[in-house]
């Protein structure tokens, strides 16, 4: 049985990170897909668990041999996400999580037309903001980018397959963990298991 691909966006400090370990950490069949950055570790970050993080020339090595399946660039580095992980993962069972911001999520669903697009909300843009400066680790001018990234994120969630707002972070949980098991139940990834059950 194939796995599915779970793709999850959010304007930076909306609560992402704090959501996906939890799901990770309750779910031993959703796997996270480690993606390739040219951006320094934040404190507390771990290489081969958070990022790849990579030189500059790696990643152009790695992107120019089609060991990505997508890429972007922005705050003036490269993220890409690894072809042969996503496709061994799904192939092997497991459910793939990845952390993707639109334009990656929209390259992903162009690929693999069964993959499904969360997108996550923040309350409020002040809450946002509120959350952005409480995380810590960005400068005055890094904020305020990623804040003007956010609003134009936000405008991309309409095309997205669900929406999650992170108000109360419990109830976001719940939201996401009933999203995943309603895309275990398609027909398209569940059929296929059931099938030989009933010889049809
Ligand atoms: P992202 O990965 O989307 O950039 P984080 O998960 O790092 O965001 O969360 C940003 C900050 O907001 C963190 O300090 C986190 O603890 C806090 N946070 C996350 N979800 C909530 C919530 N529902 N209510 C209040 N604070 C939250
Ligand atoms: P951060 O620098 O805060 O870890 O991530 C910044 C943004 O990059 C987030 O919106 C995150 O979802 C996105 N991102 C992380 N890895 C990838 C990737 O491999 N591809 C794409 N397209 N976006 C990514």
């Amino acid at each position: 049985m194939e796995g599915s691909i779970l793709v999850i966006s959010a304007p930076s400090g909306a609560g992402k990170s704090t959501l996906i370990q939890r799901l990770l950490a309750a779910d031993p069949r959703l796997r996270f897909s480690i993606s390739y950055t040219t951006r320094p570790p934040r404190p507390g970050e771990v290489h081969g668990k958070d990022y790849h993080f990579i030189s500059h020339e790696d990643f152009l090595r790695l992107r120019d041999s089609g060991g990505l399946v997508e890429w972007v660039e922005q705050f003036g580095y490269f993220y890409g996400t690894g072809v042969e992980w996503v496709r061994r993962t799904i192939a092997g069972g497991a459910d793939a999580l990845l952390d993707l911001e639109p334009r990656g999520a929209r390259a992903i669903k162009a690929l693999f037309p069964a993959a499904l697009l969360i997108f996550i909300l923040p309350p409020s843009l002040e809450e946002l903001e509120r959350r952005l400066r409480l995380r810590g680790g960005l400068s005055l001018r890094e904020l305020a980018q990623r804040l003007e990234q956010g609003r134009e994120e936000l405008r991309q969630a309409c095309h997205y397959d669900y929406l999650v707002v992170n108000e109360d972070l419990a109830t976001a949980e719940t939201e996401l963990k009933a999203i995943i098991t309603a895309a275990r139940l398609r027909s398209s990834i569940s059929w296929p298991h059931l099938a030989p059950r009933f010889q049809v």
